[in-house]
């Protein structure tokens, strides 16, 4: 497919589109491009919580701001299998794991993350990550141990970032996102709207991530959630009506990618997200945090998915599962991935999720 050089004015025309034209014109490529009944849903899980030295002025997670979040360190490969298990029982295809970090380094706790990625690896889900910066060699061993995609978002556009984030520039972003890509890792990069840029900040984002060889295959649309402590506490909701047309514009500036409608779900109605999905959506989140921000139950979803006739999107639906690099397991191991193992049956219908979602968050407590 011949990839379209779009032009930053050609962007604003497309999101300034009569709404209900742009839902119709996104809606049309969405079906070019996307099973419109199939939904990929992700599950993000924070693996280290709060206290990190950056700035991010929408973030709880800055050690700067004072917010009542609760910290926590790495976690376990236990911890992580349980809560991948229950993510998958709930329908998730996908695992992003988050530490809340500037940048990754070389040290024990990188050599966790990688345990933790061969862990996800083998219960068959799509394993990302979301660490901070990260180098070319970091990169390749991520995509070693069975990393399938690596998150980093642009979040805004060059100029607005410096606005929202002091602690390094739009171009470290973007050599982290090159360095992911040279490891042969699928990216994730999106944006999060509502932090007070303008229609042409949200236009420049989308015009940096169109303009990617290869173009992201996921696009993270968030809506700011204001937490109290952080510089954007004050923020005004967003109204799901730009939401709409954000999503709707990523549709049909980056055709072939996953539009992740991500953040501040909370304060969409079941008929605003069903615009979304209409309009190119085509990717949730899925659990009741996202990371520290809240996030609609999964029960909430499935039913929601039930009302519009959507279905979970298995695994590896667009990709090759990675091989990890085979690792030799001690005994203890072996007995508890036996313990742990994926259900066998075939999962096929949202009822068999909600049930299986349901039998497993009583069976695995974190
Ligand atoms: S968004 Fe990430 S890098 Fe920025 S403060 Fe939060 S955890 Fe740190």
């Amino acid at each position: 497919m011949e990839i379209k050089n779009w032009s930053l004015a050609e962007i604003v025309e497309v999101y300034n589109t009569p709404l209900l034209e742009l839902v119709y014109r996104a809606a049309s490529v969405h079906r070019q491009h996307h099973d419109p009944n199939t939904v990929q849903i992700s599950t993000l899980l924070s693996i280290k919580t709060g206290g990190c030295p950056e700035d991010c002025a929408y973030c709880p997670q800055a050690a700067r701001y004072h917010t009542d979040i609760e910290t926590n360190d790495l976690m376990t490969e236990d911890q992580v299998r349980k809560a991948a298990i229950n993510a998958q029982a709930g329908g998730s295809s996908r695992l992003c794991m988050g530490a809340a970090w500037r940048n990754v380094k070389n040290d024990d706790e990188f050599e966790q993350v990688l345990r933790l990625v061969k862990t996800v690896n083998e219960l068959d889900m799509e394993v990302c990550c979301t660490l901070g910066m990260l180098t070319e060699s970091q990169a390749q061993r991520l995509a070693e141990a069975g990393l399938y995609a690596y998150n980093h978002n642009l979040d805004s556009s060059e100029e607005f970032y410096k606005e929202i984030i002091s602690t390094r520039g739009y171009e470290d972003r973007l050599q982290t996102l090159e360095n992911a890509r040279k490891a042969k890792l699928t990216l994730c990069s999106g944006g999060i709207i509502g932090m007070g840029e303008s229609v042409e900040d949200r236009c420049k984002m989308l015009k940096t991530l169109a303009s990617l060889r290869p173009q992201p295959e996921s696009v993270p649309i968030n809506a700011l959630v204001a937490v109290e402590g952080t510089p954007l506490e004050d923020q005004e909701t967003v109204p799901i009506w730009d939401m709409i047309r954000m999503v709707a514009t990523t549709r049909i500036v980056i055709p072939t990618t996953t539009v992740r409608l991500s953040a501040g779900r909370t304060s969409m109605s079941a008929e605003g997200q069903a615009l979304c999905f209409m309009a190119g959506a085509s990717s949730i989140f899925a659990g009741n945090k996202l990371l520290t921000t809240p996030n609609p139950d999964v029960h909430e979803d499935m039913e929601l998915f039930n009302l519009l006739g959507l279905k979970p999107q298995a695994a590896f639906a667009k990709g090759e599962k990675p091989t990890a690099k085979k690792v030799e397991l001690s005994e203890v191991e072996k007995a508890e991935r036996i313990k742990w193992s994926r259900p066998k049956h075939k999962i096929d219908t949202n009822e068999e999720y909600k049930s299986l979602a349901k039998e497993k968050r009583s069976e695995v407590k974190l």
